[in-house]
């Protein structure tokens, strides 16, 4: 059985990477962007969080964030997160590379995090630096929109993840080569790796010798580059994998 070879594999590693994507946090009510209820079925990314979009019209932006911005706050980590916390606390994970802005692999007690897209859970003004939490943006946004700095006055507060247009930042990127050159298994957890350059991180990997395990709802690109494809719910998936794997 696959779940079997998968616990098999992670059981056996020296290190062993996990990258994970929007579909880890779907069974915390976060949707994802793509796959089925897909959010862009509703909105066009490009308008929505693309930095060009964002500094012609920062209104737009929050408008959706008010509409929707509730939700990510709210959501807590689901088994998925917690059994990727667990495999770290045994030793049987070394790290998570994550594409997620939600910080729910934190909440769930995750360690070694790794954010290639940045962090929601801040906000940052564009024109003085300054950062807020996004829970105080998001707070007042019913009565400021678009919300403005509390230190500078201006209308440029950004939340600290990575838009359209912009780069991934250095050092998280750099950490996530670095750990898929060492890495022995590479567990890809809920993305459709299709986003470029985080869809690089399991190649790096392979390409080093790791051998691959793709959990997924749907069909990825990278299946066929994989040693383990089990197409089903991480929050299902990878709390078994923790059991079959013991303390
Ligand atoms: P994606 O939306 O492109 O793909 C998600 C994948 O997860 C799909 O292939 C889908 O079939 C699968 N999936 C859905 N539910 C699942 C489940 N319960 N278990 C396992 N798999 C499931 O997401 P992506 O590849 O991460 O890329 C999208 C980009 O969107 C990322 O860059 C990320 O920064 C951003 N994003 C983040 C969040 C978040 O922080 N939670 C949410 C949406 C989008
Ligand atoms: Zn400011």
């Amino acid at each position: 059985m696959t779940v079997d070879a998968a616990a098999t594999l992670i059981g056996s590693a020296r290190s062993a990477v996990a990258l994970t994507g929007a579909g880890v946090s779907a069974e915390s009510g976060i949707p994802t962007f793509r796959g089925e209820g897909g959010l862009w079925t509703k909105y066009d990314p490009v308008k929505v969080s693309s930095i060009d979009a964002f500094l012609a019209d920062p209104t737009a932006y929050w408008e959706v964030a008010r509409e929707r911005g509730g939700l990510a706050q709210a959501a807590r980590p689901n088994a998925g997160h917690e059994a990727l916390a667990a495999l770290e606390a045994r030793g049987r994970l070394h790290a998570v590379v994550t594409q997620n802005t939600d910080g729910l692999h934190q909440a769930a007690g995750s360690k070694r995090v790794v954010e290639l897209h940045g962090s929601g859970r801040t906000v940052e003004c564009l024109a003085c630096g300054a950062r807020e939490p996004r829970s105080d943006v998001q707070a007042r946004l019913e009565v400021e929109m678009p919300p403005r700095c509390r230190t500078c006055g201006a209308t440029l507060l950004k939340p600290t993840v990575v838009f359209f247009g912009q780069a991934m930042p250095p050092a998280a990127v750099r950490e996530a080569y670095a750990l898929a050159e060492q890495a022995d298994v590479m567990v890809v957890v809920g993305t459709s790796l299709v986003v470029y350059p985080a869809a690089d991180v399991p190649l790096a990997a392979v390409r080093a010798g790791a051998r691959l395990i793709v959990i997924n709802a749907e069909p990825t690109p990278f299946d066929r580059l994989a040693e383990v494809v089990i197409h089903g719910r991480s929050g299902d998936v990878l709390p078994r994998i923790v059991d079959l794997i013991g303390g």
